[in-house]
């Protein structure tokens, strides 16, 4: 029944060292951000430290890419 399953994207944003791999993946979910040298997971509620947003499944390739190149592992993917 119905199309492909959301998918969710965790973000453990503290850990970010700013390297910018994510934003270069998928510039349309992931920027960096001026103020603090971190990026942004767009669209995403936060607590604390975890932010997460729910997306689209022809976004999860992009996304798997950026958490592939996060060097510090703080990207998770799931559904
Ligand atoms: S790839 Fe990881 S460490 Fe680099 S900017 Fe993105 S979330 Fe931060």
């Amino acid at each position: 029944m119905g199309g492909p399953k959301p998918m969710r994207i965790t973000f453990y944003r503290s850990k970010c060292i700013g390297c910018n791999y994510c934003v270069e993946a998928w510039p349309e979910r992931w920027q960096m951000s001026k103020r603090d040298g971190k990026c942004v997971l767009i669209g995403a509620k936060k607590k604390g430290n975890i932010h997460q947003v729910q997306v689209g499944e022809y976004e999860r390739e992009y996304n798997e890419r950026a958490a592939a190149a996060c060097p510090v592992n703080i990207i998770r993917i799931n559904q």
